[in-house]
């Protein structure tokens, strides 16, 4: 994977750093493990990962895309990658990815844009474009990305590749740099769902170092797939939600969405359509609530305890400074996601918007429960669109955002939802993805209904 890395990544750029040394240091020390008759940590040891450049990682630079933390090394591990390392699984380096997980592109990265290995000069999606390119380009075989509004599953459709959302708090937050806190959750990334499901469980579980880690048993999900692999989804009730389709809907995704419906009828689960009206109104209130939580969040970049200082030698105040360096240090994106934030946040504007975007997340929240009440899962297009051309949504922050009109609902209310590829657009050519969604805690259902899909 290291040479496959070096032959095409200047290519692709899936990656910010490539952590040759420590890779090879992780491989060997597996490789020692199998020598000496040792039992190895999991069933992931030696496998090759690629990990979004999101979760600190000791002496390993961790910059979120961000000029703000150019060549910030973190002094600590984030659970995730903790977790990673106790299960012997080999971290290849840190892949690209819009600043602070701000966008749908890859486009937004102060370091340059990750390209789909599909069609090079087309978006591999975003935020998480790097993981999902390094895997449909085979520099990795699993990746870690975080979705707080579509961020491990767009990417994964638009490169025809795997992406997991788990449940809010099944995962740890710890040392994940937060962009929108109530709904950033990091997942699995793979070419295959069991893959995504094995590793799955090596990032899963309680983290008492994150308040809001569940502390529950992590669903079963590499046997649902391995059950799921049979191929028989008799007493599975599959919903496809009404909502998912209109104008911004090419006819190419939705025509592989049809199809990838019937294969589920074939297999024997019984399909039915479900409303979830307030699915409708998911973006504009995610593009409320997650700029808001940002503008919090971002405040903790103020040029005095992490990464870029500027113009502290001119005998300028301790705030100048911070304002010349969020000024140089932040991304076009990032300051739109803190303009907005700060004033929906504002005193006096707070119920006409914060407020009343919360009053919505609970009404999604609502339609799910009612959906849950009359199927297992819930099925839709993962995105609108298949993957668009470099360049061709960078002045329009709101075509932009509508990539994630579909995946927004499930970081709203915080149930798992993953996305799966479903074949070729027979308008462009290019992947499709089927997402699957299924109730809190019940990762198995989507994963079981994923592999037999699959
Ligand atoms: N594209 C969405 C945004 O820009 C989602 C990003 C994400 O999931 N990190 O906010």
């Amino acid at each position: 994977h290291l040479d496959r890395i070096a032959a095409i990544d200047s290519t692709v750029h899936a990656f910010l750093h490539v952590d040759t040394e420590g890779a090879l240091a992780a491989a060997r020390a597996v490789d020692e493990d199998v020598a000496a008759g040792r039992p190895v940590a999991s069933p992931l040891a030696g496998v090759p990962l690629a990990l979004k450049d999101v979760f600190a990682t000791k002496d390993i630079p961790t910059t979120c895309g961000s000029r703000i933390l150019e060549n910030w090394v973190p002094p600590y591990d984030a659970t995730v990658t903790r977790r990673l390392r106790e299960a012997g699984v080999v971290v290849l380096g840190k892949t690209n990815m819009d600043e602070f997980a701000m966008g749908s592109s890859t486009e937004n990265s102060a370091f340059g844009v990750t390209r789909n290995p599909w069609d090079l000069d087309r978006v591999p999606g975003g935020s998480g474009g790097g993981s999902s390119a390094s895997l449909a380009a085979f520099e990795a075989p699993l990746a870690i990305g975080t979705d707080t509004g579509g961020s491990i599953r767009q990417p994964a459709s638009v490169t025809g590749t795997v992406g997991v959302k788990p449940t809010y708090g099944g995962v740890s937050r710890y040392g994940l740099v937060a962009f929108s806190s109530s709904l950033d959750q990091g997942g699995p990334c793979a070419r295959t769902v069991l893959d995504a499901a094995l590793l799955h469980e090596v990032i899963a579980g309680h983290d008492p170092f994150d308040s809001t880690s569940i502390d529950a048993p992590v669903p079963p999900v590499v046997a649902a797939a391995r059950e799921g692999a049979a191929g028989d989804l008799r007493g599975v009730r599959v919903g496809v939600v009404r909502e998912f389709t209109g104008e911004w809907y090419q006819s190419g995704v939705l025509g592989a969405f049809e199809r990838s419906v019937e294969v589920l009828r074939e297999l024997g689960a019984e399909v039915v359509e479900v409303s979830c009206p307030n699915f409708d109104y998911a973006l504009p209130a995610y593009y409320l609530i997650a700029p808001s939580e940002a503008s919090s969040n971002l405040a903790r970049f103020d040029a005095m305890r992490y990464g870029l200082r500027v113009g502290d030698e001119r005998g300028n105040s301790a705030e100048q400074v911070m304002a010349l360096t969020r000024e140089a240090g932040f991304g076009e994106e990032v300051k739109r996601r803190i303009m907005v934030g700060t004033y929906a946040l504002s005193s006096g504007y707070y119920d006409a918007y914060y407020g009343q975007a919360q009053k919505v997340r609970t009404l999604i929240s609502r339609d799910f429960e009612r959906a849950f009440g009359e199927v297992d899962v819930l099925v839709s297009p993962t995105t609108p669109t298949t993957a668009f051309r470099i360049g061709e949504r960078v002045d329009d922050p709101v075509a932009m955002y509508r990539a994630d009109l579909c995946t927004i609902p499930a970081n709203m209310s915080g149930t798992p939802a993953m996305s799966v590829p479903a074949g070729l657009s027979e308008e462009d050519g290019l992947p499709v993805g089927l997402q699957i969604m299924a109730p809190a805690l019940q990762e198995q259902r989507m994963y079981k209904v994923a592999a037999a899909y699959e």
